[in-house]
């Protein structure tokens, strides 16, 4: 097909020779990387990080940990990896998790191709060439005829636009920006504003140091425990006995995952003692698909979420001893599974503790920092260290902050203006060759991030392979091809409870944005299903050309 896709020799850093280029080095970019290279292209990478690793070289605050269990959350590509890697406990700590990640850059030689310490400022498509030209804070202008965003869901970490943080004369931090060499809050004052999953995961530790912790919580979120624990020998070696198959039936389940019995019964059908004899099952089992497979219609029929909701308020009263405590603690507000659950390690035990306090910040907001702490409309706090459990621009804010243009078209930053609009959350009408991993539209988020990952960029491999064979050049899906999916990814969203909820999955978090629903909730398996149909019947919905 094209010169631009012809086999080539290595030579590194060769810009001109370039196939494709990837922006992001976490655990879709090396992905990225190492499909690209078995298509024989060529393929560089850049990474704003001094390493790779993504979200997990920059979340290291104290206790950060996946909530998917670690035999689950890791490649598939190649057997032997997942075969000899250990992982030393149920769920995967930050440390180990990026040391895997390092362990995957060096084992299939993935470091050469990625450009650290550069962030992509600029991305142009010129309509005559078919080719992208990139550039990087780092005065890097590389050019090549594909693009892909590996630019995370979860990578645009956002401090609220609070008046008088400057003025702050202790030490601020974001959890998605925590420093490498570690933070010591033992015997401080510490304020932690944000009960999402990083705040749920980390207020139990910083409460054992801190001489005092303030937590500031606008919106109570539901947590189940996560039940780790060290890996158990019987479990691992079963897994990896079955680990191929249990890939592949990864692919037949709605969140990535195999090994949950897929519910059979809808929770109003039995009574409420099997419900409750269930929900106390999986409370003790731990992990949140575990609960939320209780039964076929929790997040979608409310009467049936309701019997789960108030489980697990009904947990928090008996954990917590001070009841008005528990009673704001115990989210009304949406129903269970709706936001992203949390999975903790005695969360709610904490604040039994003399040393904890949790402050209503809907009742009473945050208004400003000061030199000295904070106020809220109700009193003034003094702290010593201030930590921002606050979130991320999700999904769209890593991609919008990058000025990608196509000709003299709109940015994607104005195409978006009204929210993400794509096809298959792979590609975006008129913007041609510009794929993206994991983006708005696709179930992402929901799902085993790293099985998403791997999908995508293996439709994506198989696209650029069909491409090469037809001799086409340029590939971009038709305005009615995007239109009827985003219509489609609304529709799924309004028949379950989802948009019932003020979550990151909406916007709600990031004031201004506008408030349409993110990622795909019809299960992994259809949608992956659906990807494969749009391939066999010719690119339906995509337009190629030479
Ligand atoms: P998040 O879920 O968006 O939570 C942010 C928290 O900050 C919310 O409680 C939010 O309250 C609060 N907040 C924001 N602005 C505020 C303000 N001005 N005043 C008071 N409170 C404010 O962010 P996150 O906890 O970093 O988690 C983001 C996502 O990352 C998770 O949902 C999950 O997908 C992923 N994650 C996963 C893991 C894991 O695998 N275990 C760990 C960490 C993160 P409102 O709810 O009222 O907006």
């Amino acid at each position: 097909m094209s010169e631009v896709m012809e086999k080539r020799p290595e030579t590194k850093n060769d810009a001109g020779a370039l196939d494709a280029i990837v922006v992001g080095g976490g655990l879709g970019g090396l992905y990225a990387l190492h499909r690209l290279r078995k298509l024989g292209l060529k393929a560089r990478a850049f990474e704003a990080g001094s390493d790779v690793g993504g979200t997990w070289f920059w979340n290291r605050y104290p206790g950060a940990r996946c909530d998917v269990e670690s035999l689950e959350y890791s490649y598939s590509f190649d057997n032997d990896l997942q075969q000899e890697w250990h992982w030393p406990e149920r769920y995967g700590n930050q440390p180990e998790i990026l040391t895997y990640i390092n362990h995957v850059a060096d084992r299939f030689d993935l470091r050469k191709d990625v450009q650290l310490n550069t962030r992509v400022t600029s991305a142009e498509f010129d309509l005559g060439t078919n080719k992208w030209t990139v550039k990087t804070d780092k005065g890097d202008v590389v050019t090549a005829p594909f693009c892909i965003m590996a630019t995370g869901n979860l990578s645009t970490p956002r401090v609220p636009d609070f008046k008088g943080i400057e003025t702050f004369k202790g030490k601020w931090y974001h959890t998605g920006l925590w420093p490498h060499e570690g933070v010591d809050f033992t015997g401080l004052r510490v304020g932690v504003i944000g009960t999402g999953s990083s705040g749920v995961q980390m207020i139990p530790i910083i409460a054992k140091q801190a001489k005092h912790l303030h937590v500031f919580q606008r919106t109570a979120n539901f947590s189940l425990p996560a039940r780790n624990a060290p890996m158990d020998p019987v479990i691992e070696t079963r897994h990896k006995s079955e680990y191929l198959d249990r890939r592949a039936a990864a692919y037949e389940t709605p969140f990535g995952i195999a090994g949950f019995p897929p519910p059979t019964k809808a929770a109003m059908d039995v009574t409420a003692e099997e419900r409750q004899a269930q929900y106390e099952a999986k409370w003790a089992e731990g992990g949140s698909i575990s609960f939320l497979y209780s039964y076929t219609d929790l997040l979608v029929n409310k009467e049936a979420n309701d019997t789960a909701s108030e489980f697990v308020r009904n947990k928090i009263r008996s954990i917590v001893k001070d009841q008005a405590v528990a009673e704001l603690l115990a989210p009304k507000d949406h129903p269970i599974g709706t936001k992203r659950l949390c999975l903790d390690t005695n969360y709610y035990e904490t604040y039994n503790r003399d040393n904890v306090t949790l402050v209503n910040a809907r009742a009473t907001p945050i208004v400003e920092l000061t030199e000295t702490g904070l106020k809220t409309t109700e009193a003034e706090y003094a702290f010593d260290a201030i930590v921002f459990a606050t979130g991320f621009d999700a999904m769209t804010g890593a991609l919008k902050e990058i000025d990608i243009r196509v000709g003299n078209g709109p940015t994607l930053a104005e195409k978006w203006d009204g929210g993400p609009t794509t096809y298959l959350g792979l590609m975006v009408a008129g913007f041609p060759n510009m794929f993206t991993i994991t983006g708005p539209g696709s179930p992402s988020v929901k799902t085993q991030m790293i099985v998403a990952i791997e999908q995508h960029m293996d439709w994506i491999g198989d696209c650029l392979t069909a491409m090469r064979a037809r001799g086409m050049h340029r590939i971009e899906p038709s305005l009615e091809a995007e239109r009827n999916w985003v219509q489609h990814v609304n529709d799924v969203a309004d028949s379950t409870l989802y948009p019932l909820a003020n979550s990151w999955y909406v916007g709600a978090n990031i004031p201004g944005k506008p408030r349409v629903f993110m990622p795909y909730v019809g299960g992994f398996a259809g949608y992956k299903k659906r990807c494969d149909a749009v391939a066999a019947n010719d690119y339906e919905g995509f337009v190629m050309s030479r």
